[in-house]
């Protein structure tokens, strides 16, 4: 059976378009025309026009080919709405970001250096710090032979285990604490083993994408791993989520320790740190969702393709 293409929904998908490109700047249209309703463009000629899946789909004699229409219209809208969601986190993430760069210090230098050197000591952490400020970063950049330029602008603090360094810019030195939460973590198996999982989190969508085609079939329904991707694809991030909550528990509880005569005396206050902290720690959350998101279009995609 032929599926034609109606005036409505041309209608809805044009408004759908507008709709995105409004709110998050993305042109689907390219995207939609690739799925099939190329006549999109050229609005004056004849609406009517077969969609070019059908030919792709002759082939399956179990299904009535309206129902493969439809599952394929499905899938292709599962597909769009993944891109735009995906891209809405982005948008969210930068912007969290920008909060965190212009976010206030806590308390002065010197009492965020009080805390870090507890920390350091009370670990028995054997971990170099640096404040990193545009003057040093040079040197300390050839020094210990990493790129400081992100660091130096305010804009990220880390901590290498390889080089046993913890660096923070100079203007945002309450950043280390954190990145000391990470060295103490370091030290212990499970919060070490937790800590290296995010190295594989690029090759998680197309590690699911292939246990999808191991997964066994379901009576050609989606199989467990099919129906689970972006459950999956955020399970494989989670670790590091938690981790990095972690590091920022030690922090604050140092804090919270070395400056208890200033807390107490009202002189300091930890909420800004505490705040800083949940800022960052939404965006790594955010990236777990986004690798749930990728997974899951990965799967998604594949079966456009129709490879599946
Ligand atoms: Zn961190």
């Amino acid at each position: 059976m032929i599926r034609f293409v109606k005036k409505s929904e041309i209608r809805a998908i044009k408004i759908l378009r507008c709709f995105i490109l409004k709110y998050t700047g993305v042109e689907v249209m390219t995207f939609i025309q690739s799925i099939g309703y190329p006549n999109l463009i050229y609005p004056n000629q004849n609406y009517y026009q077969e969609l070019p899946y059908e030919r792709s789909f002759h082939g399956y004699g179990n299904y009535g080919s309206n129902d493969n229409g439809e599952t394929y219209a499905k899938t292709a809208l599962t597909a769009g709405l993944l891109q735009v969601l995906s891209s809405s986190l982005n948008k969210m993430s930068r912007w969290l970001g920008n909060r965190l760069v212009n976010g206030k210090e806590f308390t002065n230098a010197e009492n965020v250096r009080r805390v870090s050197n507890d920390m350091v000591k009370n670990n028995k952490l054997d971990v170099t710090v640096e404040y990193i400020s545009p003057e040093n970063m040079d040197r300390l950049s050839l020094k210990y032979g990493v790129a400081l330029d992100d660091v130096a602008a305010g804009k990220n603090a880390f901590f290498s285990a390889e080089k046993r360094l913890a660096v923070a810019p100079m203007s945002k030195p309450s950043l280390l604490p954190h990145e000391l939460g990470h060295a103490i973590n370091s030290k212990s198996k499970f919060w070490s083993f937790m800590q290296k999982s995010r190295r594989y989190a690029p090759v998680v969508p197309l590690a699911v994408l292939l246990m999808s085609k191991f997964g066994k079939k379901e009576n050609g329904k989606p199989n467990f791993v099919e129906r689970n991707a972006g459950l999956l694809g955020f399970s494989a991030f989670l670790p590091t989520i938690i981790e990095e909550g972690k590091a920022s528990l030690r922090g604050i509880k140092q804090a919270k320790k070395t400056l208890a005569n200033e807390i107490k005396s009202g002189k300091v206050n930890l909420s800004a740190l505490k705040r800083n902290y949940l800022t960052a720690w939404l965006t790594y959350l955010l990236a777990g969702i986004g690798l749930g998101i990728a997974t899951k279009y990965s799967i998604v995609e594949n079966k456009l393709s129709g490879k599946n």
